[in-house]
């Protein structure tokens, strides 16, 4: 603390740039904890597979020796903790890439309907295995986003992935994309709403404003069970931010929960001023 007030003091001595430079500093403490919280807290979600992995090694190796049916289980256990590791290695390298790129605008055009109908693709065979249904309701035209179509299909795929994870079984995971107008910053603007809706176990109201938070989860136990790692909402936060989007969260406990995708529609060629007067 004392080091930052000399510090400041040297650049300035106006008070209102030293509360400035003083604000600055603060958030900059913030985001350094941040970021060691982060490093510890993946640390600790890496160390508890590991753990497990190693200590069914020390057994293989000794008193489950000659024991074939144990060997069988405890190589089953090994591979599911493995697999626990190589998830969440995946979700830090795409949260890590997505952040780095977080703020270069999107270049593609998408359809957001071909995003929900490839997400929900990939996960029709998981939903199935819970006896889950999953319908696509699109009842007119949506325009494009600008965006990055695999950007965009994670973030169907972990909104989807989720309402299968916490979910009813044999329940209904239900996606509506539709149109509205939104206040833009020049009048009204086309929006893509997209929403994923699950009649399963809901979210407390307190718990909601934190669920995009990293390794944030309601009940960590039965994360871990459903396979989570935690970091699927802060992902999709950040893919969203980066499509000037927003995300909405809707739910009541026992009944469901609504995530909603409100995006941007990609402008037209017309009305890009880059493209204003450019024949090709
Ligand atoms: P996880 O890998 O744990 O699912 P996420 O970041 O995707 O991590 O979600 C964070 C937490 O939010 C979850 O652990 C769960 O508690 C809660 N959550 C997310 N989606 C839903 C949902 N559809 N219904 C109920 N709880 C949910």
């Amino acid at each position: 603390e004392r080091n930052y007030q000399a510090f400041t003091a040297r650049v300035s001595s106006d008070p209102a740039v030293v509360m400035l430079l003083m604000h600055d500093l603060t958030a900059m403490k913030r985001a350094e904890q941040m970021r060691v919280d982060f490093i510890a807290n993946a640390s600790h979600e890496l160390r508890t597979p590991l753990a497990a992995v190693t200590g069914f090694i020390e057994t293989l190796k000794g008193p489950a020796r000659d024991d074939a049916e144990a060997r069988e289980q405890f190589l089953d256990i090994m591979g599911v903790e493995a697999e626990r590791m190589r998830r969440l290695i995946e979700d830090l390298l795409s949260l890590t890439r997505i952040e780095l790129n977080e703020h270069v605008p999107p270049r593609g055009e998408v359809s957001i309907e071909a995003v929900i109908k490839q997400a929900a693709a990939a996960l029709a065979p998981l939903a199935k295995a819970d006896g889950i249904t999953i319908s696509v309701d699109c009842p007119g035209p949506v325009p494009a986003v600008s965006g990055e179509r695999d950007e965009l299909v994670q973030v169907f795929q972990n909104l989807i992935h989720n309402a299968i994870k916490y979910g009813r079984s044999n329940g209904e995971v239900k996606i509506t994309l539709r149109q509205q107008m939104a206040p833009g910053r020049r009048g009204p603007e086309p929006q893509v709403v997209a929403s994923v809706k699950d009649d399963g176990e809901g979210i407390p109201a307190e718990a909601i404003p934190r669920l995009t938070e990293r390794f944030y989860r309601v009940d960590v136990k039965r994360s871990r069970e459903r396979g989570g790692t935690g970091l699927g909402l802060a992902i999709v936060k950040h893919i969203v931010n980066r499509h000037n989007g927003r995300l909405q969260i809707e739910s009541r406990v026992g009944e469901g929960s609504i995530f909603t995708v409100l995006l941007p529609a990609a402008k037209k060629a017309a009305e890009k001023p880059s493209d204003a007067g450019v024949t090709e």
